[in-house]
């Protein structure tokens, strides 16, 4: 992976956890609030049933003490000695701690006889009390122990006699009233409206209970404006809810008892919560990080993903699928990246195989691999390693060479022909391999790589051009004058049919047996403004590698047509014109359509024209192009297979293509005066003649060839034998004499 796409990945995978992080916070925040409100309920309504307990508690000892009150005055008379004797009889069906009566007076008498004055501390106001009621926290001065009192008036004829009073323990009591909470995590106190504590708790985290708001403020100093807040609603009567700290966080609701100024005060830590949450949001921690963990390795499996991908796409386009080598993509960045680095004399080297073509047609496709592949290896065995090289179309091969001295190249060169040669697979041993290598020398290093090849390729054509046997050519000024001077005419060419420069030449074809015109090719000829004429093989190559030659077919084909009408609109019946079409016509699938146009735009009828193919090209796309020819067969036009023999196609192709004529090429009848050229120009004249196919013999220059030709019972006879090609009005001319 790359530095970027690391620092890249974890950027967004530092991003996601701030992002999970921060929402973490949100909502650790909001379910703390959720909670806290909860927690809020709850205690209120923990507390409300606690209030509703300790006040059924106390009426139910309130209904008690008056019943007891009533049995001791039954028959509506009082009697100290006999209550206290019933009391004692009774006592242990109480839940009180002692019982007793006081004779309204400063001396209470328990039912055990026991004798005291009045307990101290105590709510003087008891005795003058019409109902129930009961004490504030007491004293039990016989054992010190902690206290509250209950009494109810003893009466007889509704006159205050005595009063009944028990004590109760505040230990019983809690232990009547005490509810627990969460857990067992939440107690209460009962203390007064000033704070004063009536029932402690025997909770183990609870203070011992004197008065509650000191109690706070004694734990911790911090507590004094829940302190403020809660003494302000109790003086008020109100409930409510405070925080306040005693070692820990607690949270306690306050509660109106309704009982004299009592409050039931319930506590809960403020960790029950903080638990809760934490349990809550551990689960959530864990889904996040389950999260992250899944996101971070989906990130990561998508960036090696793209990467592998992106490797794929890489090797396609930086790799040759034959070779296994650089793709010429590929080496045209690189060479042009290792020239700018290295300032050593360089080179670029162009490389194809003589009959490559003929390799892949004899043996297939598949052995014509091995031979590049076999190329490519040499590469790679014979030139050094701070060279490139790379296969580009076909056979054609290019090499970026880092050298001395130009000798020391050339040599370089050699031994790479000869390694091809020699080293080549076994099954090629019968065959002739010859390489032929164009070299430049690199000048201007920045200058476009594809350039440079261009102008190898350039000198490397000059070769086979010059006919030598020669193995390698260098790019020379001679070569950069003639590409000056090609793309100057290709330049050219668009401008050239804007102003009609193109026009077609006749070339008359005679009947072998009587010597009579039957026929005529239409040759194109570029003439200048100047007058000068431009011969097709210096600009037709140039047409068809800018793409062109199609628009210059299509011109040819109509000027042909406007021609043939004016001959038969001057009352001569013209023989069918041939007119050659190059293969990138045929790709153009509206073709037949615009050609059938133009036949019909001039009115003529189909047989007085005729259409030309070279062999090659017919060979090159055997299918589509045996599919075109049967559409113009079905549209009624004569075909012809011109250059027939300069291919590679058998001669049992010719079965399997519908073509009506046959154009042997100029080098076999070239070939008229060896035993063996001869043969051949007899054998492929009576195969055609079997097949039904007409043939016309190109390139016919003497009468020794005629001769031969008409031995052969050849039909047609196209050369300068007889004529070149002429212009239109001097062909027009050769028609009106055999025409009288
Ligand atoms: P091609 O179709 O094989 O045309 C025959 C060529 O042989 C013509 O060359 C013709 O002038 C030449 N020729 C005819 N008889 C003799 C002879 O006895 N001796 C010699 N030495 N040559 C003879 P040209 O006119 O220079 O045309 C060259 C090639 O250019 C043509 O070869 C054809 O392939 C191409 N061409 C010409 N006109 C057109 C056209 O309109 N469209 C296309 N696509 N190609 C054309
Ligand atoms: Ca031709
Ligand atoms: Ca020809």
């Amino acid at each position: 992976m790359k530095r970027q796409d690391i620092i890249r990945s974890i950027a967004i995978i530092l991003g996601m956890i701030l992002l999970l992080a921060v929402s973490m916070f949100g909502y650790a925040y909001f379910l703390k609030t959720q909670l806290e409100s909860e927690m809020k309920q709850t205690l209120e309504e923990i507390s409300e049933q606690s209030a509703k307990i300790i006040q059924a508690e106390v009426s139910s000892h309130f209904t008690l003490m008056e019943e007891i009150a009533a049995q001791l005055t039954e028959n509506n008379s009082f009697d100290v000695d006999k209550s206290i004797a019933l009391l004692n009889e009774r006592k242990e069906n109480y839940p009180f701690k002692k019982i007793g009566i006081n004779m309204l007076n400063d001396e209470c008498i328990f039912s055990d006889g026991e004798r005291i004055l009045i307990m101290s501390g105590g709510d003087e106001a008891w005795r003058e009390k019409t109902g129930a009621w009961v004490s504030n926290l007491m004293t039990d001065t016989t054992d010190n122990g902690k206290v509250i009192v209950y009494s109810a008036p003893i009466r007889v004829d509704g006159e205050t006699v005595a009063i009944l009073f028990a004590t109760m323990s505040t230990d019983n009591f809690r232990e009547l009233v005490e509810v627990h909470s969460f857990n067992g995590e939440g107690y209460s106190y009962v203390v007064r409206a000033n704070g004063d504590g009536v029932v402690d708790s025997a909770h183990s985290t609870s203070f011992s209970l004197t008065n509650i708001f000191t109690n706070m403020l004694e734990a911790s100093q911090k507590n004094s404006k829940a302190v403020a807040a809660m003494k302000k609603a109790l003086a008020e009567g109100e409930e409510g809810f405070i925080v306040f700290n005693n070692k820990i966080d607690k949270y306690l609701y306050y509660t109106p008892l309704e009982i004299n100024d009592w409050y039931l005060a319930h506590i809960v830590p403020a960790r029950v919560i903080s638990e809760r949450m934490m349990n809550i949001m551990q689960k959530t921690y864990m889904v996040c990080a389950a999260l992250i963990i899944i996101f971070s390795g989906g990130i990561l499996y998508w960036f090696w993903y793209s990467k592998k991908s992106k490797e794929e796409i890489n090797k396609m386009l930086y790799t040759d699928p034959v070779t296994g080598g650089l793709s010429q993509a590929k080496f045209l960045y690189d060479a042009s990246e290792s020239l700018k680095e290295n300032d050593r004399p360089a080179a670029i080297l162009s490389m194809d195989l003589n009959n490559f073509k003929l390799v892949n047609e004899i043996f297939g496709r598949d052995t014509g691999d091995v031979l590049l592949w076999h190329v490519h290896a040499s590469m790679s065995k014979v030139l050094a390693k701070k060279n490139l090289y790379a296969r580009g179309m076909a056979d054609r091969f290019y090499a970026l060479v880092y050298y001395n001295t130009v000798q020391q190249l050339t040599e370089c060169v050699q031994l790479l022909c000869e390694y091809i040669v020699k080293k080549a697979p076994e099954r090629f041993e019968t065959f002739i391999l010859k390489p032929s290598v164009g070299i430049y020398i690199v000048k201007d290093r920045n200058a476009s790589v594809q350039e440079m090849m261009n102008a190898a390729s350039f000198a490397r054509s000059s070769i086979k051009k010059s006919g030598r046997d020669q193995l390698y050519a260098f790019y020379t000024d001679e070569h950069r004058n003639k590409l000056l001077h090609d793309k100057r005419l290709a330049d050219d060419l668009e401008m050239a049919l804007k102003n009609d420069e193109f026009i077609p030449y006749f070339q008359p074809q005679y009947r072998a047996d009587d010597k009579t015109i039957c026929g005529a090719e239409a040759l194109m000829r570029w003439r200048k403004s100047d007058g000068t004429l431009v011969s097709p093989g210096e600009f037709i190559p140039l047409a068809e590698k800018n793409g062109f030659i199609a628009q210059l077919d299509e011109n040819m084909f109509h000027m042909v047509c406007r021609y043939q009408r004016q001959l038969l609109d001057s009352g001569i019946t013209p023989p069918p014109v041939s007119v050659n079409m190059s293969r990138q016509l045929l790709y153009d699938n509206q073709f037949i359509e615009k050609y059938m146009g133009t036949m019909q735009q001039f009115g003529l009828p189909v047989d007085l024209i005729e259409l030309e193919i070279t062999e090659t090209a017919l060979f090159e796309n055997q299918d589509k192009f045996v599919h075109i020819i049967q559409k113009l067969h079905d549209k009624g036009f004569k075909i012809h297979m011109d250059d027939f023999g300069t291919g590679y196609s058998s001669l049992m192709m010719l079965k399997s293509i519908p073509i009506d004529v046959m154009k042997l090429d100029k080098t076999f009848i070239d070939e008229y005066d060896s035993e063996d050229g001869v043969n051949i120009i007899k054998c492929v004249t009576d195969l055609a003649k079997s097949l039904k196919i007409s043939v016309i013999a190109e390139g016919v220059e003497i009468e020794e060839q005629y001769k031969l030709l008409c031995d052969f019972k050849c039909d047609v006879i196209q050369g300068y034998y007889f004529s070149k090609p002429v212009p239109f009005e001097e062909y027009k001319k050769m028609l009106e004499v055999t025409a009288s």
